[in-house]
């Protein structure tokens, strides 16, 4: 994979793929860690004399302009950790954009608008993908990947774009890239894995992977409930993946076979009702042993017996891989076990690495400082279907 270091830049205009979703409340930057993660590639850029053109998603629109998906505050915020100013183009590639491209002098900056504004970024139609990625080659003379987080998405600028441009990969890219290939080429024993959060199909594929190469691993958030009902447990209204009993299950006799510790909650918080998020009332929650969930209750956080289980369980590890939190980390009174893991991370010696857009951001919202961390991934997604062993197309892309 070529890097910036192999582009002749100056004078250029450089398109650089970020990924700049961030979370938002009420047009307000909750967590700005992937805007700082990629802003040392874009500086570079700039320091280099190349006319930079950045473009990112933001969230889920449908393939048209939706004002709650803006870029426009990215662009305020990049512009102030980046030092200089960053002009923002309304549209990707209209009017607005070719205008504001066309205006840049050396080492000057835009952000385009939401490249999921166009239908063409995410279609499956070949066809319209190309035609989109053509539309944002006539913008820019040279490509730089570095939106991890986008990297296993079969997107327009993701993937078709880089095939037209000559290319490099950014350097938080790169950096992503190689905390990877150290979890699955040499790690340093034992090797724990913690997961948690809510997207549980899209995170179950990875365990597949992963009984063949960690020595424990830990379960909690929402994904830990298609466990205990694969157990034969009352998960009463918890999130549950019922299609999913069967591979569970085969996951469960699988790390039997291979001596991988399995472990899940021995405790839980639940509670009736989903927690105010927004004004953050007081949830009350009970503690209950994980196989005496109420039917009328759920679980929204593991609880303290659990809390101290999986301390124990990455006191010694060696390295650590944690995606997804614990609970519903929103709310205080279900963020204490995301805290205890967050924590035993950070007492313990190993090379830890945190994956995952909430995860990430969850991190950082409960204080913890970053810098204790081994390294806290922009990519969730694409972090767990690296380690899957699947091919992400932004990566092979960059390869070409
Ligand atoms: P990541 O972005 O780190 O990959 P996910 O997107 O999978 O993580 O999940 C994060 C979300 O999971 C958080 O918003 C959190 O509130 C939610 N969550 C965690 N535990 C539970 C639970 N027991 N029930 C419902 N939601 C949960
Ligand atoms: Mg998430």
């Amino acid at each position: 994979m070529k890097t910036i270091e192999d582009l002749d830049v100056a004078g250029k205009r450089v398109f650089v793929r970020a990924d700049l979703n961030v979370p938002l409340s009420d047009g307000r930057i909750t967590d700005d860690g992937r805007i700082r993660a990629v802003a040392p590639t874009i500086a570079k850029l700039v320091e280099r004399g190349a006319k930079v053109v950045v473009a990112s998603h933001l969230g889920r629109p449908k393939g048209a302009p939706d004002p709650q998906f803006s870029l426009a505050p990215v662009a305020e915020r990049l512009g102030e950790i980046l030092g200089r100013p960053v002009a923002f183009a309304t549209d990707t590639v209209g009017g607005s954009a070719r205008s504001a491209v066309a205006a840049l002098a050396d080492g000057e900056v835009v952000l385009l608008e939401n490249l999921r504004f166009n239908a063409g970024e995410t279609s499956k139609d070949d066809a319209e993908r190309k035609a989109f990625a053509e539309q944002l080659a006539a913008l820019a003379d040279l490509y730089v990947g570095d939106g991890f987080g986008a990297v296993h998405r079969k997107h327009a600028s993701v993937y078709d774009l880089p095939a037209l441009l000559p290319h490099a990969a950014g350097d938080l890219i790169a950096t992503e890239v190689g905390v990877l290939k150290k979890l699955t080429e040499d790690v340093k024993r034992p090797y724990v894995v913690v997961l948690g959060g809510a997207k549980v199909s899209d995170k179950l594929g990875v365990i597949d992977n992963l009984l063949k190469k960690a020595d424990r691993i830990l379960i909690g958030g929402g994904m830990a409930y298609t466990f205990l009902k694969a157990k034969g447990h009352e998960v009463g209204i918890s999130l549950l993946q019922e299609d999913q009993i069967p591979t569970v299950l085969g996951y469960l006799a699988e790390a039997e076979e291979r001596g991988v510790e399995f472990v899940l909650p021995v405790d839980v918080l639940v509670s009736a009702e989903f927690p105010d998020l927004k004004g953050k009332t007081p949830a009350n929650p009970d503690t209950v042993a994980s196989d005496e969930i109420p039917a009328d209750k759920e679980g929204l956080d593991i609880g303290p017996k659990t809390r101290e289980l999986y301390a124990a369980k990455l006191a010694d590890a060696g390295t650590v891989f944690w995606n997804g939190p614990m609970g519903v980390f929103e709310h205080p009174d279900y963020a204490n076990g995301t805290k205890a893991v967050a924590q035993a991370l950070i007492d313990s010696n190993a090379f830890t690495v945190v994956g995952g857009g909430d995860s990430a951001a969850a991190v950082r919202i409960l204080g913890f400082d970053e810098t204790k961390f081994g390294h806290i991934s922009t990519g969730g997604g694409a972090s767990l279907e690296y380690l899957e062993g699947k091919t992400l197309p932004g990566l092979a892309a960059l390869e070409g």
